[in-house]
């Protein structure tokens, strides 16, 4: 509540609450949501009302599709992972909610050997909705977590094996499915006002997951694995969370088609409906919720077309013969032009509010003004903090990268790491923020030892890092790449206005909507730099940040920098292979050779140092063998 607006204090209370339950950042999508729910709405009434029986069961199914598809692009689109798995939570959705919804009576006939409190238990559809989520909730809470420590087509296919287990479980469960016969006797409580309200559900926890931070987490992960945990994503959490909510909005698509179609067996939830509602999905843009609203009306139409050409008079009439399977076709050939033509489905990653709102534009630039300057956690080092790596050893199948180096970093001070190419300065990098476990040694952080620990923590821990060959989140805007590093420091607060103040922390808060992928190199080291200083960590390490920059933009970089030391006290590790860039600027140096600490000191001592001058200056300056130059290398060897 900083704006300038003085609203009576009713106004004040009520602005608050909605402040809290739903932050100016997600408010576009929440518009979104609605545009969405919208047409749908209008088609629904249009459906109760105008539409003959035909079109309505047409109708109703394409609301049923349209949960299960916004369900699973809420798991497959933000995660990246493709889950072939996601219907057989329609499957226990559809069997359990059968089971409430059933009177006694007719169970007491079709399903004589259920436990007592389901024999005797009987509700209405949207209270069976409820507790079936619930159920579904748990049940995906248990098998999502060993699937959840999987990424890209490992995850993919346990999705798969997930499917065929509940398949095989549905089969199996005889006292409560009936096996592979068929479960009949369900009462058809469907009706339109129900379809609507969870599709309104549906569209609504989507769209606004994907804005929530857990979302953009979910989505940095998607683009970047490894640099979404050096900002201290827990990359397993957030895809737990996304597998568990889009499970429980796919119990209730379950649900609902059970209550429409009356009988259905196991086969029902396998691998046509898979295919189907993947089809709606990809056709549609995996990655939006927009993408998956506009794949199921246009797949629904298409296929509607495809079965009535398949079994109407049109084919014969016109001298053809009957082509069976003519829906499945359509659907296969209808993803290949697809994929050929846009592979990322017809939206791509464009949700309709971008449009009706823009990207966020007249937000940003009104927040860029008032944006409170960046508050560093603590200016002033306290004394006894520092980052010390002792020891650290890193093998890469027989090659010694790291051979037991040492350094230390106090908040304040900035800290070279030099050495010519392939001495393990990145190794090191990555050794201390856990992209790469050490095989030996300790990093110890204020006192605490890390070492080995996942990057996330050791990022939570304090300390943030840039990447040699820049990993910035290339499809996501360059504020939200910044909003991910806030939100996953765990702090709280504002995620707007803290990654604005990060932005112009480093001079490219006019950057802020822009694709960060679209970016001018220069640029792009800047954000990665700026997306570092959001997490507001103690130590921060650079891996080559002037690499591919002239000498005009190295200088205000380093100018940069200093300013960055000065004002959040910050201890600033500098990987360089430039030796006289990191003079100018360093306290102290520790310079690497072939995965050795060869020296360490003030500026002026390492560049007065014999050996470093042979193993590192002398090879472009001198053409004569330094006579001590084998002992150096073979030193530790
Ligand atoms: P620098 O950053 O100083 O140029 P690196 O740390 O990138 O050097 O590399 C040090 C050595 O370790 C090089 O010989 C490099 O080939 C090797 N190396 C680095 N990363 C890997 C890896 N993931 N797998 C195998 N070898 C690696
Ligand atoms: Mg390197």
């Amino acid at each position: 509540m900083t704006n300038g607006s003085k609203p009576r204090s009713g106004r004040v209370e009520i602005n608050r609450i909605v402040d809290v339950l739903l932050p100016a950042r997600t408010r576009p999508a929440f518009g979104g949501a609605l545009a969405l729910i919208a047409p749908v709405a209008l088609l629904t009434v249009l459906a109760a009302t105008l539409f003959g029986a035909s079109e309505q069961r047409i109708a109703m199914v394409f609301l049923i599709n349209l949960i299960a598809v916004v369900a699973n692009g809420l798991y497959s689109g933000n995660s990246g992972i493709m889950s072939f798995g996601h219907v057989g939570f329609m499957g226990v959705g559809a069997y359990l909610s059968s089971i409430l919804t059933m009177t006694p009576e007719k169970k007491a006939m079709t399903l004589p050997n259920l436990p007592d409190f389901l024999a005797a238990a009987h509700m209405g559809l949207n209270e069976a909705c409820l507790v079936t989520i619930v159920v579904v909730g748990l049940f995906a809470l248990v098998v999502g977590a060993p699937i959840s420590r999987l990424t890209g087509s490992a995850a993919s296919i346990a999705t798969l094996a997930f499917l065929v287990i509940v398949h095989s479980i549905l089969i199996g469960s005889k006292d409560f499915t009936r096996g592979s016969q068929t479960f009949f006797g369900v009462e058809r409580l469907i009706s339109f006002p129900t379809l609507l309200l969870w599709v309104g559900v549906a569209i609504l926890v989507a769209r606004l997951f994907r804005e929530m931070p857990v979302g953009l987490e979910l989505r940095s992960a998607r683009e970047d694995e490894l640099a979404a945990g050096a900002m201290g994503v827990n990359i397993f959490q957030r895809r737990l969370a996304a597998w568990v909510v889009s499970a429980m909005l796919m119990a209730v698509a379950g649900a609902l088609l059970a209550h429409f179609l009356g009988a259905f067996s196991p086969k029902k939830f396998f691998f046509v409906d898979t295919f189907a509602i993947l089809a709606m999905l990809i056709i549609g843009g995996i990655a939006s919720v927009t993408g998956a609203v506009a794949g199921t009306a246009l797949v629904t139409v298409v296929m509607e077309l495809a079965r009535r050409l398949e079994e109407g008079p049109i084919l014969p009439a016109l001298g053809l013969p009957q082509v069976f399977g003519l829906t499945q076709l359509a659907l296969g050939l209808g993803i290949l032009a697809v994929m050929y033509s846009r592979p990322g489905g017809i939206f791509g990653l464009a949700e309709i509010d971008h449009w009706l709102f823009g990207r966020r534009n007249d937000d940003a630039s009104n927040s860029e003004a008032t944006a409170a300057p960046f508050q560093p956690e603590s200016v002033a080092p306290a004394s006894g903090r520092e980052l010390q790596a002792v020891d650290i050893a890193k093998n890469f199948a027989g090659l010694r990268a790291l051979d037991g180096v040492s350094l230390t970093l106090r908040p304040g001070e900035i800290v070279g790491l030099i050495g010519p190419n392939g001495s393990g300065k990145t190794t090191m990098l990555n050794a201390i923020s856990g992209a790469v476990p050490p095989n030996g040694g300790r990093v110890m952080i204020d006192g605490t030892d890390v070492a080995g620990q996942p990057a996330y923590r050791i990022a939570r821990a304090g300390v943030a890092r840039s990447f040699q060959n820049i990993r910035l989140f290339k499809d996501m805007t360059v504020l939200e790449n910044i909003e991910v590093a806030v939100s996953a420091s765990g702090r709280g607060g504002d995620l707007r206005a803290e990654a604005l103040a990060a932005l112009a922390e480093l001079d490219v808060a006019h950057l802020a909507q822009r694709r960060a992928g679209a970016l001018a190199y220069g640029e792009q080291r800047r954000v990665e730099i700026a997306r570092a200083l959001a997490m507001k960590p103690r130590y921060l390490m650079l891996d080559e940040p002037a690499a591919g920059m002239n000498s005009a933009e190295t200088q205000a970089l380093m100018g940069l920098l200093r300013r960055m030391r000065d004002r959040h006290g910050l201890g600033l590790l500098l990987v360089e292979h430039h030796l006289e860039l990191v003079m100018q600027l360093c306290d102290r140096i520790v310079v690497l050779n072939k995965g050795q600490m060869i020296a360490s000191g003030t500026p002026d001592e390492v560049r007065r140092d014999p050996v470093v001058i042979e193993a590192y200056i002398g090879r472009s300056h001198e053409k004569t063998h330094h006579p001590d130059a084998t002992t150096t290398e073979r030193r530790g060897s």
